[in-house]
This record gives C-alpha cells, sequence and structure tokens, in this order.
C-alpha cells in the first residue's frame, strides 16, 4: 500500500458485519485492509482468503489504518480505544457498515431500533412482507450483514435491524420507515451511564428522513415521546399504545388491537397472534403499521401475524417436565425485557437470572418478583449484586455458578404447573460464550432432566 491511499478502505473488526463490509468494499472497487485486535473465527479468516481481502488479527497496525480514506467501525468496538481516536485526530472519517452499505443500495429500507424488541419484529415484519410476495431481505443485527447482502443480492426492501452502536456511525443513511419500539436503560457502559447519550443514539434511526418518510413508535414510552416532540420531525408519524384512542396508528380495545395508519382499519384479535404476551402486541403492531404502509392485504397480515414461527432464546417453550414448563428467554440481557417477561407469567415462576450486569436497576422488577416468583436463583460468577438487592427483600434465593446446578435447583424448588423461566437480565459472558450458547445449555440440561 502507498503513502496516501486514496482508495482504502480500513474495516475494524473481523465478525460478521466487519468481513460483509470488507466483500462489499473489494466488489466496489476499493483496496480493503481488515484489521482486528482479537482472534478472527476461522471461517471469517476462509471468507476473506476466498475474496482475497488482506488482514489481520491481534493487533492494529496503525501505520497502515491511518492511510484509509474511510474506515468502517463494527459495532461492537467502543469509540474509546486508542486506536479511534487516532483516526480520528486524523480526521479520517469513522462510519458504520449500515452507512457504507446503504450507499450502494435503492431498496426501501424498513429500520426497526429499541432496546427490547428488535430481533423479534424484525423477523416478524421480514415474515409478513415475503409471505405476501415482496422481494425483502433481512439484515442488521440478525443473520448475515447488510453489507454482504447488498454485495451478493438484489432486494427492493429490506428490514434492518440497528442497535444503538450501528446508529453512532450513522451520517447519511435513510430509513424510508423507521420504527423505534422502546427506550429503556441498556448498554449503559458504553454511554458513560448517561441515559441521554444512548437516548441520542437511537434516535439518530430519524436523521435524514424527508417528508413522506415514516416514523412508527410507542407512544406509552415517555422518553420516545419526548425526544419526538423535541425533534418535532418532518415525517409523518404513526403512533401506536395500549390506549383505546382511534386516533392513534395502533392502539387496543378489549381483546382486539386496531391498526390503521391510513384510512382503512385492520383489526384481529390478541389471541390469534402467534406471539403471545404483552410486549410482543406492540412488537405486532408495529410490525403491522409497516406492512400497511407497503400495502399489504388485510388477509395477508393477519395469516402471517398469526402462522409466525417466533425465534428461539426469546420467550422460547422448551419442554414440559412433570407438569412444570420451562421457558428460555435468555436472550433477555436487561432488566427490562425481563420484567416483560414476568408480566407475560399466568403462572408461579422459578426465575433463573444473573450474569454479567450492566449497570442494572433491579428495582423495576422487584414488584413482579414478589407477586410472581416462588424461587430466585442467581446464575454467575459474581452473584453479590443480586444479593445485595434482594437479600432481605425475598425469601427462597439460590446462588449457583453454572447451567447444570441451575436447572437442578430449579427442577427441586418448582410445584406443578410454575413455569421456570430463564430470564437473566444480564449479559451472559461469565460463563458463556454468548446468549445462544446460555440458552443452548438451558435447553440441554432441560432436556437431561
Ligand atoms: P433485541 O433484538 O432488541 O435484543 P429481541 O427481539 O431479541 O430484542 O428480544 C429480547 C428480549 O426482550 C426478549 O427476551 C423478550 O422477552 C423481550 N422483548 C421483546 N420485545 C419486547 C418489547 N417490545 N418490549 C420489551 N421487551 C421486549
Amino acid at each position: 500500500m502507498d503513502a496516501e491511499n486514496k482508495n482504502l478502505i480500513v474495516i475494524l473488526g473481523g465478525g460478521e458485519s466487519g468481513v460483509g463490509a470488507a466483500i462489499l468494499a473489494k466488489s466496489k472497487g476499493f483496496d480493503v485492509f481488515l484489521s482486528d485486535f482479537g482472534n478472527i473465527k476461522d471461517e471469517n479468516k476462509r471468507t476473506l482468503d476466498d475474496y482475497e481481502i488482506e488482514y489481520e488479527e491481534g493487533k492494529h497496525s496503525e501505520d497502515k489504518i491511518i492511510k484509509a480514506k474511510e474506515v468502517v467501525k463494527s459495532p461492537g468496538i467502543s469509540d474509546s480505544i486508542s486506536i479511534i481516536k487516532i483516526i480520528k485526530s486524523n480526521n479520517i472519517p469513522v462510519i458504520s457498515e449500515i452507512e457504507f452499505a446503504g450507499r450502494y443500495t435503492n431498496a426501501k429500507m424498513v429500520c426497526v431500533t429499541g432496546s427490547n424488541g428488535k430481533t423479534t419484529t424484525c423477523m416478524l415484519i421480514h415474515h409478513i412482507l415475503k409471505s405476501a410476495g415482496l422481494n425483502v431481505g433481512l439484515a442488521g443485527n440478525v443473520g448475515k450483514s447488510f453489507a454482504r447482502q447488498v454485495a451478493e443480492n438484489n432486494y427492493d426492501y429490506y428490514v434492518l435491524e440497528i442497535s444503538s452502536f450501528q446508529l453512532e456511525g450513522v451520517f447519511d443513511f435513510k430509513a424510508d420507515i423507521a420504527v423505534v419500539l422502546n427506550i429503556t436503560p441498556d448498554h449503559l457502559d458504553r454511554y458513560d451511564y448517561d441515559m441521554q447519550c444512548y437516548t441520542d443514539a437511537k434516535m439518530r434511526i430519524l436523521r435524514n428522513q424527508k417528508m413522506g418518510d415514516s416514523i412508527i413508535y410507542w407512544m406509552d414510552d415517555p422518553i420516545i415521546t419526548n425526544e419526538m416532540e423535541k425533534l418535532k420531525p418532518v415525517s409523518h408519524i404513526y403512533p401506536f399504545s395500549k390506549r383505546n384512542d382511534s386516533h392513534l396508528a395502533g392502539y387496543i380495545d378489549g381483546n382486539n388491537f386496531f391498526i390503521h395508519p391510513k384510512d382503512h382499519t385492520f383489526s384481529m384479535e390478541l389471541d390469534l397472534l402467534a406471539l403471545q404476551g404483552m410486549h410482543n402486541v406492540y412488537n405486532s403492531m408495529a410490525s403491522g403499521i409497516v406492512a400497511k404502509l407497503l400495502d399489504i392485504s388485510d388477509d395477508n397480515l393477519r395469516k402471517a401475524l398469526a402462522d409466525f414461527k417466533g425465534v428461539p432464546h426469546r420467550l422460547e417453550r422448551v419442554a414440559t417436565v412433570k407438569g412444570v414448563q420451562y421457558v428460555n428467554d435468555s436472550k433477555a440481557t436487561n432488566v427490562n425485557s425481563c420484567w416483560y417477561a414476568l408480566n407475560s407469567m399466568r403462572s408461579k415462576v422459578v426465575l433463573i437470572l444473573g450474569g454479567v450486569d450492566k449497570g442494572n436497576d433491579y428495582g423495576e422488577i422487584e414488584h413482579l418478583v414478589k407477586q410472581k416468583v416462588r424461587t430466585l436463583i442467581f446464575l454467575g460468577k459474581d452473584n453479590s449484586k443480586l444479593h445485595s438487592f434482594f437479600d432481605g427483600k425475598f425469601d427462597d434465593i439460590v446462588g449457583v455458578d453454572n447451567m447444570k446446578d441451575a436447572v437442578e435447583v430449579a427442577y427441586l424448588k418448582a410445584q406443578k404447573g410454575d413455569t421456570v423461566l430463564l430470564s437473566p437480565c444480564c449479559a451472559s459472558f461469565d460463563l458463556f460464550n454468548s446468549y445462544e450458547d446460555r440458552g443452548d445449555q438451558f435447553k440441554e440440561c432441560v432436556r437431561n432432566l
């Protein structure tokens, strides 16, 4: 590489998003260099080799990196690390993979953000649009990266799951339809424990929207409504709520929910929805509004909302053993998602929670725990924060440090008709490789009972 390479794109991070961005950059004729400070998975290295993309792992070679005309940063990399500071001090733009890939597609973008429910809602929207025959891709934090799909496919629509980390690196990208599900504390460790910084990152989903674009948002969330008043977007707004208010784009009346973003009203019984629990009613309403904005017929929408298969590790029913139901909600990595899981339970619960705490306030679930939980099982390397919150407030608490013990204790404690719920409120990295690994281990232990 020469000293001033105006054709060089540097990609930081060799995971799904970084490799995807590298493939796209290569296919667009750029010189590409991918750098990962950790180890790159063998499978990803093979892909990079196949595409003849130069890469390094275990380090960031500053001399090479600062020759870039632009750096695409993977969402997992924090702005505070030294190589990012060096890149920025050299006035090299740092963008996200979404920003980069967005330049190379004219597809209509349906973009979903929020603290909880993004994957579920994206998969549901994708299912609805695909079942109705649209040529639609699903990307972002789910499945293959957006950049890779832009390189390899030619979709008319994309449903993109966009995290706050991805949104931080978005500048010219525009969502044609933006969905903001909810904003509750999460990842605050990455935002100096400043909720407004995290909120600002999420609201970047509205950037560049113009008249004719759409925002669908949950109106019962005070943070979002406050932001909407502050930002006064020019695009068309479609609020939904649990309130019975026919002026809204989505609302609930008794056992039915209603969607009418345009003139026509669609309605459906809540019991017919494939995804149960109040949080999933919100996810279904948001998805239904998207569908109606894209002129999906009532019949197609009703059928798709009813036959959606659900997403693993999100309130996933595993098995019933001796009259006790086991539910895997390993993806509940913050307190709010556990709140919704507990709230949707109709029986007594043995709750397994714990792991890497991201600045949690367990006060949010205290009331539901007292009301619904029979036994609390703390599953983590260090359960001290959970103990200091719940000890003295709740009687039956057991601490464990592996999944097998957690499930065995749950088995002993649960009574017929109860639910054993893994909904950890925490990240998984103390004892597991990922939340999927944690959920898979839970399922295996349950199946071995
Ligand atoms: P994300 O992709 O935003 O992390 P998921 O769809 O993977 O969200 O769901 C994560 C967890 O959040 C699930 O375990 C579920 O119980 C909970 N959840 C899903 N949708 C919502 C919602 N709309 N509001 C609150 N919690 C939700």
